[in-house]
Protein backbone atom coordinates (compact mmCIF):
# COMPACT_ATOMS: atom_id res chain seq x y z
CA UNK A 1 0.00 0.00 0.00
CA UNK A 2 2.81 2.21 0.22
CA UNK A 3 5.45 2.43 -2.32
CA UNK A 4 8.53 0.81 -1.87
CA UNK A 5 11.72 3.54 -1.65
CA UNK A 6 13.22 3.68 -4.97
CA UNK A 7 17.08 4.84 -5.63
CA UNK A 8 15.80 8.35 -6.73
CA UNK A 9 13.62 11.43 -5.72
CA UNK A 10 10.17 12.52 -6.56
CA UNK A 11 9.06 16.14 -7.32
CA UNK A 12 5.92 17.27 -7.19
CA UNK A 13 4.05 20.39 -7.89
CA UNK A 14 1.08 22.31 -5.85
CA UNK A 15 -0.21 24.25 -9.44
CA UNK A 16 -2.45 27.18 -7.75
CA UNK A 17 -2.41 30.40 -7.75
CA UNK A 18 -1.22 31.99 -4.82
CA UNK A 19 -2.43 35.69 -5.48
CA UNK A 20 -5.92 34.31 -5.41
CA UNK A 21 -5.68 32.24 -2.50
CA UNK A 22 -3.93 34.55 -0.33
CA UNK A 23 -6.98 37.18 -1.18
CA UNK A 24 -9.36 34.23 -0.41
CA UNK A 25 -7.37 33.69 2.94
CA UNK A 26 -7.48 37.17 3.95
CA UNK A 27 -11.36 37.61 3.45
CA UNK A 28 -10.70 40.06 0.60
CA UNK A 29 -13.19 37.81 -1.73
CA UNK A 30 -14.29 35.05 -2.12
CA UNK A 31 -13.08 34.70 -5.37
CA UNK A 32 -12.06 36.86 -8.29
CA UNK A 33 -9.61 36.48 -11.83
CA UNK A 34 -7.10 34.67 -11.54
CA UNK A 35 -3.51 35.63 -12.62
CA UNK A 36 -3.87 33.62 -16.01
CA UNK A 37 -0.38 35.48 -17.37
CA UNK A 38 1.66 34.66 -14.36
CA UNK A 39 0.46 30.79 -13.90
CA UNK A 40 1.39 30.40 -17.98
CA UNK A 41 4.82 31.67 -17.27
CA UNK A 42 5.44 29.56 -14.03
CA UNK A 43 4.70 26.43 -16.13
CA UNK A 44 6.87 27.82 -18.88
CA UNK A 45 9.72 28.07 -16.36
CA UNK A 46 8.80 24.63 -14.66
CA UNK A 47 8.45 23.05 -18.35
CA UNK A 48 12.12 24.44 -18.92
CA UNK A 49 13.48 23.27 -15.54
CA UNK A 50 11.96 19.32 -16.41
CA UNK A 51 13.25 19.55 -20.20
CA UNK A 52 17.11 20.56 -18.94
CA UNK A 53 16.72 17.19 -16.90
CA UNK A 54 15.70 14.89 -19.71
CA UNK A 55 12.58 16.21 -20.37
CA UNK A 56 11.80 14.72 -17.05
CA UNK A 57 7.02 13.85 -16.49
CA UNK A 58 6.23 14.75 -12.74
CA UNK A 59 2.58 15.89 -11.15
CA UNK A 60 1.01 18.45 -10.96
CA UNK A 61 -1.36 18.90 -7.69
CA UNK A 62 -3.87 21.73 -9.41
CA UNK A 63 -6.98 23.43 -7.86
CA UNK A 64 -10.08 23.33 -9.40
CA UNK A 65 -10.45 26.65 -9.50
CA UNK A 66 -7.25 26.73 -12.11
CA UNK A 67 -9.03 23.92 -13.97
CA UNK A 68 -12.34 26.35 -14.35
CA UNK A 69 -10.58 29.58 -15.40
CA UNK A 70 -7.62 28.19 -17.28
CA UNK A 71 -8.65 24.50 -18.65
CA UNK A 72 -6.12 25.33 -21.77
CA UNK A 73 -2.91 25.64 -19.51
CA UNK A 74 -4.65 22.47 -17.59
CA UNK A 75 -4.53 20.90 -21.07
CA UNK A 76 -1.19 21.82 -21.86
CA UNK A 77 0.48 20.26 -18.96
CA UNK A 78 -1.39 17.06 -19.27
CA UNK A 79 -0.41 17.14 -22.90
CA UNK A 80 3.12 17.58 -22.46
CA UNK A 81 3.25 14.22 -20.49
CA UNK A 82 2.56 15.32 -16.91
CA UNK A 83 0.38 14.28 -14.84
CA UNK A 84 -2.29 16.27 -13.66
CA UNK A 85 -3.94 15.40 -9.71
CA UNK A 86 -6.25 17.01 -7.47
CA UNK A 87 -4.91 19.89 -5.23
CA UNK A 88 -9.22 20.45 -3.64
CA UNK A 89 -10.97 23.05 -5.52
CA UNK A 90 -10.62 26.17 -3.84
CA UNK A 91 -7.34 26.41 -1.90
CA UNK A 92 -9.01 25.66 1.31
CA UNK A 93 -7.90 24.37 4.78
CA UNK A 94 -10.31 21.27 4.79
CA UNK A 95 -10.01 20.25 8.42
CA UNK A 96 -12.24 23.45 8.97
CA UNK A 97 -14.54 21.83 6.85
CA UNK A 98 -17.13 18.87 6.91
CA UNK A 99 -17.19 15.78 5.26
CA UNK A 100 -19.56 16.46 2.96
CA UNK A 101 -18.53 19.45 2.11
CA UNK A 102 -14.91 18.06 1.13
CA UNK A 103 -17.00 15.58 -0.78
CA UNK A 104 -18.93 18.27 -2.86
CA UNK A 105 -15.37 20.51 -3.87
CA UNK A 106 -13.46 17.16 -4.53
CA UNK A 107 -16.26 15.73 -7.22
CA UNK A 108 -16.27 19.57 -8.53
CA UNK A 109 -12.46 19.81 -8.98
CA UNK A 110 -12.67 15.81 -9.95
CA UNK A 111 -15.01 16.62 -13.09
CA UNK A 112 -12.82 20.54 -13.83
CA UNK A 113 -9.39 18.45 -13.79
CA UNK A 114 -10.20 15.51 -15.98
CA UNK A 115 -12.22 17.72 -18.14
CA UNK A 116 -9.63 19.85 -18.68
CA UNK A 117 -6.73 17.16 -19.19
CA UNK A 118 -9.01 14.63 -20.31
CA UNK A 119 -7.64 11.80 -17.88
CA UNK A 120 -8.50 10.53 -14.92
CA UNK A 121 -7.64 11.92 -11.74
CA UNK A 122 -5.82 9.74 -9.40
CA UNK A 123 -3.88 11.77 -6.71
CA UNK A 124 -4.93 13.74 -4.07
CA UNK A 125 -2.63 16.28 -1.87
CA UNK A 126 -4.92 18.69 0.50
CA UNK A 127 -3.94 22.64 0.53
CA UNK A 128 -0.90 23.17 3.00
CA UNK A 129 -1.60 19.48 4.06
CA UNK A 130 -4.29 20.35 5.97
CA UNK A 131 -6.66 17.24 5.76
CA UNK A 132 -8.47 16.07 8.85
CA UNK A 133 -6.43 13.34 10.44
CA UNK A 134 -8.07 12.67 14.02
CA UNK A 135 -11.85 11.32 12.32
CA UNK A 136 -11.67 9.42 9.33
CA UNK A 137 -14.76 10.79 7.69
CA UNK A 138 -12.63 12.31 5.03
CA UNK A 139 -9.97 10.38 4.46
CA UNK A 140 -12.92 8.07 3.81
CA UNK A 141 -13.72 10.57 1.38
CA UNK A 142 -10.44 10.09 -0.53
CA UNK A 143 -10.79 6.07 -0.38
CA UNK A 144 -13.59 6.21 -2.66
CA UNK A 145 -12.48 9.07 -5.09
CA UNK A 146 -8.69 8.45 -5.16
CA UNK A 147 -6.07 6.09 -6.07
CA UNK A 148 -3.57 8.06 -3.60
CA UNK A 149 -2.88 10.47 -1.05
CA UNK A 150 -0.20 12.81 -0.57
CA UNK A 151 -1.51 15.10 2.33
CA UNK A 152 0.30 12.82 5.04
CA UNK A 153 3.73 13.89 6.64
CA UNK A 154 5.92 12.07 9.45
CA UNK A 155 9.16 11.27 9.89
CA UNK A 156 8.04 8.01 11.53
CA UNK A 157 7.03 5.73 8.73
CA UNK A 158 6.57 3.13 10.86
CA UNK A 159 3.59 5.03 12.25
CA UNK A 160 1.68 4.90 8.62
CA UNK A 161 -0.18 0.74 8.95
CA UNK A 162 -1.51 2.49 12.20
CA UNK A 163 -2.74 5.61 10.38
CA UNK A 164 -4.29 3.61 8.01
CA UNK A 165 -6.19 1.21 10.04
CA UNK A 166 -7.50 4.59 12.41
CA UNK A 167 -8.56 6.06 8.49
CA UNK A 168 -9.85 2.73 7.58
CA UNK A 169 -8.03 2.72 4.75
CA UNK A 170 -7.37 -0.86 2.18
CA UNK A 171 -6.99 0.69 -1.13
CA UNK A 172 -5.58 4.28 -0.90
CA UNK A 173 -1.85 4.46 -1.49
CA UNK A 174 0.03 6.83 0.42
CA UNK A 175 2.70 8.99 -0.61
CA UNK A 176 4.11 10.90 2.61
CA UNK A 177 6.10 13.47 2.26
CA UNK A 178 9.21 13.84 5.02
CA UNK A 179 9.15 15.99 7.70
CA UNK A 180 11.87 15.71 9.65
CA UNK A 181 14.51 17.85 12.06
CA UNK A 182 17.68 18.47 9.74
CA UNK A 183 19.60 19.26 13.36
CA UNK A 184 18.67 18.69 16.74
CA UNK A 185 18.98 22.63 17.15
CA UNK A 186 16.14 23.50 14.41
CA UNK A 187 12.20 22.69 14.07
CA UNK A 188 10.70 20.02 12.16
CA UNK A 189 10.63 20.73 8.26
CA UNK A 190 9.02 19.68 5.23
CA UNK A 191 10.88 18.90 2.03
CA UNK A 192 9.79 21.13 -0.09
CA UNK A 193 7.77 24.83 -0.05
CA UNK A 194 9.18 27.17 1.76
CA UNK A 195 11.87 25.75 3.75
CA UNK A 196 13.83 24.25 0.14
CA UNK A 197 13.08 28.02 -0.88
CA UNK A 198 14.67 29.60 1.90
CA UNK A 199 17.34 27.38 3.77
CA UNK A 200 20.52 26.47 2.49
CA UNK A 201 20.68 23.60 0.14
CA UNK A 202 22.67 21.88 2.67
CA UNK A 203 19.24 21.72 4.68
CA UNK A 204 17.12 19.83 2.04
CA UNK A 205 20.54 17.62 1.65
CA UNK A 206 19.94 16.74 5.21
CA UNK A 207 16.80 15.98 4.76
CA UNK A 208 16.97 13.81 1.71
CA UNK A 209 19.51 12.10 3.86
CA UNK A 210 16.85 11.82 7.26
CA UNK A 211 14.14 10.39 4.75
CA UNK A 212 15.84 7.68 3.25
CA UNK A 213 17.32 6.58 6.85
CA UNK A 214 13.76 6.24 7.67
CA UNK A 215 13.00 4.50 4.97
CA UNK A 216 11.41 7.03 3.44
CA UNK A 217 11.35 8.17 -0.84
CA UNK A 218 12.60 11.38 -0.75
CA UNK A 219 9.57 13.63 -2.12
CA UNK A 220 10.18 17.26 -3.02
CA UNK A 221 7.30 19.37 -3.44
CA UNK A 222 6.88 23.13 -4.62
CA UNK A 223 4.24 25.96 -5.99
CA UNK A 224 4.30 27.95 -9.06
CA UNK A 225 5.30 31.29 -7.06
CA UNK A 226 8.74 29.60 -6.19
CA UNK A 227 10.00 29.39 -9.59
CA UNK A 228 9.11 32.95 -10.35
CA UNK A 229 11.62 35.53 -10.18
CA UNK A 230 9.47 38.43 -10.28
CA UNK A 231 6.92 38.36 -7.91
CA UNK A 232 4.70 38.01 -10.13
CA UNK A 233 2.06 36.22 -7.29
CA UNK A 234 2.45 39.56 -4.82
CA UNK A 235 -0.86 41.45 -4.14
CA UNK A 236 -1.11 45.13 -4.43
CA UNK A 237 -0.99 47.67 -1.79
CA UNK A 238 -4.24 48.94 -3.51
CA UNK A 239 -5.21 44.57 -3.28
CA UNK A 240 -4.30 44.90 0.83
CA UNK A 241 -5.51 48.40 1.69
CA UNK A 242 -8.75 46.50 2.90
CA UNK A 243 -6.77 45.03 5.57
CA UNK A 244 -6.08 48.37 7.85
CA UNK A 245 -2.33 49.51 8.25
CA UNK A 246 -0.88 47.68 10.74
CA UNK A 247 -1.94 44.28 8.82
CA UNK A 248 -1.22 45.60 5.06
CA UNK A 249 2.47 46.42 6.33
CA UNK A 250 2.68 42.79 8.20
CA UNK A 251 1.38 41.00 4.78
CA UNK A 252 3.54 43.24 2.20
CA UNK A 253 6.22 41.71 3.93
CA UNK A 254 5.41 38.70 4.42
CA UNK A 255 4.18 37.88 1.32
CA UNK A 256 7.69 38.71 0.08
CA UNK A 257 8.39 35.29 1.90
CA UNK A 258 6.84 33.42 -0.47
CA UNK A 259 6.77 35.30 -3.60
CA UNK A 260 10.13 37.24 -4.20
CA UNK A 261 12.85 36.20 -1.18
CA UNK A 262 15.43 33.48 -2.43
CA UNK A 263 13.03 32.29 -5.82
CA UNK A 264 15.99 32.46 -8.19
CA UNK A 265 17.77 29.64 -5.80
CA UNK A 266 15.30 27.22 -6.45
CA UNK A 267 16.00 25.84 -9.60
CA UNK A 268 19.42 25.88 -8.62
CA UNK A 269 19.55 24.15 -5.52
CA UNK A 270 17.28 21.34 -7.66
CA UNK A 271 19.75 21.16 -10.21
CA UNK A 272 22.39 20.17 -7.61
CA UNK A 273 20.64 17.52 -6.06
CA UNK A 274 19.64 16.33 -9.54
CA UNK A 275 23.67 15.60 -10.43
CA UNK A 276 23.57 12.78 -7.01
CA UNK A 277 19.37 11.33 -7.97
CA UNK A 278 17.13 10.49 -10.73
CA UNK A 279 13.63 11.97 -10.86
CA UNK A 280 11.71 8.83 -10.59
CA UNK A 281 8.56 10.27 -12.57
CA UNK A 282 4.72 11.07 -12.19
CA UNK A 283 3.15 9.78 -9.12
CA UNK A 284 0.76 7.88 -10.47
CA UNK A 285 3.50 5.50 -12.00
CA UNK A 286 5.23 4.44 -9.00
CA UNK A 287 5.08 1.21 -7.72
CA UNK A 288 2.22 0.20 -5.10
CA UNK A 289 -0.77 1.95 -6.67
CA UNK A 290 -4.06 -0.11 -6.28
CA UNK A 291 -5.22 -1.12 -9.73
CA UNK A 292 -8.00 1.32 -11.33
CA UNK A 293 -11.58 1.23 -11.76
ZN1 LIG B 1 -1.23 24.47 -2.11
Amino acid sequence: MTAPVADGLLFSVDFEDFSHDLKRDLGLWDTGPLRGDALWRAWEEIAGFLARHDDAKITFFCTGIVAERLPDLIARIAADGHEVACHYHMHDEMDRQTAAEVECNLRRAIDLLSAASGAPVRGFRAPKFRIEKRDPAQYQVLERLFDYDSSYFTDRPDGLAAFRARMGLTRLALLPIYSGRPHPRLPAMKLGGSYFKLFPGAISDRLIAGAKAAGMQPHIYLHPYEFCKTGDFLLSQAELAPLGLKNRLYWTLRQHQWSTVGNGSVARKLDAILTRLRLLGRLCDQPGMPETG
